[in-house]
Formats: C-alpha cells, structure tokens, sequence
C-alpha cells in the first residue's frame, strides 16, 4: 500500500494524544485553567507526508478524555479525524503554525498571574535570568475576542520571534519545538509572571544590565537554531 492510501486514525497518533491528555491534566493541576478551559495542540506528519495538527476538544473534560475525543484538523480547520468538535481557539493555534515552522506544539492557559499581566497589558520584562534563554520574550497582544481571527492575528503579531505571548484580558500562549518544551515555557512564563507581579508591589523593577540582556537572547537564538 502507498503511503497516500493510509487513510490517518486518532490511534496511529495515540503517543502524541497521550502527551497532550498530560498536559492538560498538568494545567489542571496547576490551576492553570478550570473544567474545560484552555487548549493544546501538536503539529504532526500524516501519512501522505503533509502537516496536520492534533487539537483538544471543545467541552470535554480532559480527566475524561481518551485517544478518540482528539480531532486531528487540517490548515484550514477541518477535521480529518475525530468525532469532537475541535478546541474554539483552532484559528489561534492554526495561524501560529502558519507563522512559524519551527513551532510544533503550542499550550494555551488561563493562568492567574500570566492573565493578571495582561489585563493590565504588562509584558515579561528582561528582569529574571534565567526567562529570556527560555522563551525569548512575552509582549501583550491587542485584544482579540475569543475564537476570533482578530485574536488568531494578534497574537501571531505579538509573538514575534518569542516563543509566548500573551492575550489581553485572557491569559498565555506558549510554543515550543516540542510539546514537552512548551508545556516547561508555559510553566516558566507563569513563574516569571508572579515573580514580576510580586516585585511590582515591593518598589522599582530593576531590568538586566543590557549586555547580559543580549548575551541571554543570543542564547535564545543559537538554543532555537538547534532545535530547527
Ligand atoms: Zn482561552
């Protein structure tokens, strides 16, 4: 059989699906969104050889969610695979991929300290050492309604060459070259926003000397350059 003839099943991606149901639990966990919220996504291989992306359901409790309540859409949104109805933020996720090659999978959560930022359209500033090397940055994006292109393009547009930004008055949005590298710079955009947030209400934010500013983001580079 050629490969173009393999007609995709949710099982062939059951590793990745297994990672994403992680994931979701861990957000869960962390308090990082409540019930159903939130949404993750994987940009896979199919069998012809062309990118489709495994995406979260709409409204299904991921304590519950098994292989078969994954939808595996396409670059346009429709579903290939899967009897849910995707995640509502798909044109978010989709237009990220556009953008970006290099990004595989993306975490999107409604953690508290991450959204307290964006309500009041504060970026992740270069203030703890160890943020830039991990995530480059993280602008606030224009407000964009839920599921909306206008969200979708916002968000492509502040996240730049970052690998997080986030969405006014709704919370992060986290990629990585795998989804085990976005799930830790979801964590660590959280972190470092509570940490800022914190020392905002002690007195002055002392940014990093510039030069160390710039030795951090040319790590950056050379970490996004070999995962490419
Ligand atoms: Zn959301």
């Amino acid at each position: 059989m050629k490969a173009f003839d393999i007609q995709p099943t949710l099982q062939m991606y059951s590793g990745e699906i297994k990672e994403i149901i992680k994931v979701c639990i861990g957000m869960l966990k962390k308090e990082f969104i409540i019930s159903t919220a939130g949404n993750v996504s994987v940009r896979v291989k199919l069998p012809n050889g062309q990118d489709a992306f495994l995406v979260t359901p709409s409204a299904v409790k991921y304590e519950e969610m098994g292989i078969e309540d994954a939808v595996l859409i396409d670059e346009e949104g429709n579903t290939i695979v899967g009897q849910r109805k995707p995640t509502s933020e798909k044109r978010l996720h989709l237009a990220i991929y556009k953008a970006r090659e290099d990004i595989k999978a993306i975490v999107h959560s409604h953690a508290t300290y991450s959204t307290v930022l964006s309500i009041v359209r504060m970026p992740i500033g270069p203030v703890v050492d160890e943020v830039i090397p991990i995530i480059g940055g993280c602008e606030v994006a224009e407000y964009g309604r839920a599921g909306t292109d206008d969200l979708a393009n916002n968000a492509v547009e502040a996240l730049g060459e970052n690998l997080a930004v986030f969405i006014a008055n709704h919370g992060n949005v986290c990629c990585g070259s795998s989804l085990e590298q976005a799930w830790t710079v979801c964590q660590q955009v959280e972190m470092a926003a509570k940490i800022q947030y914190r020392a905002s209400l002690l007195g002055t934010i002392y940014a990093l000397p510039e030069e160390a500013e710039e030795e951090e983001r040319e790590i950056f580079h050379k970490m996004r350059d070999m995962n490419e």
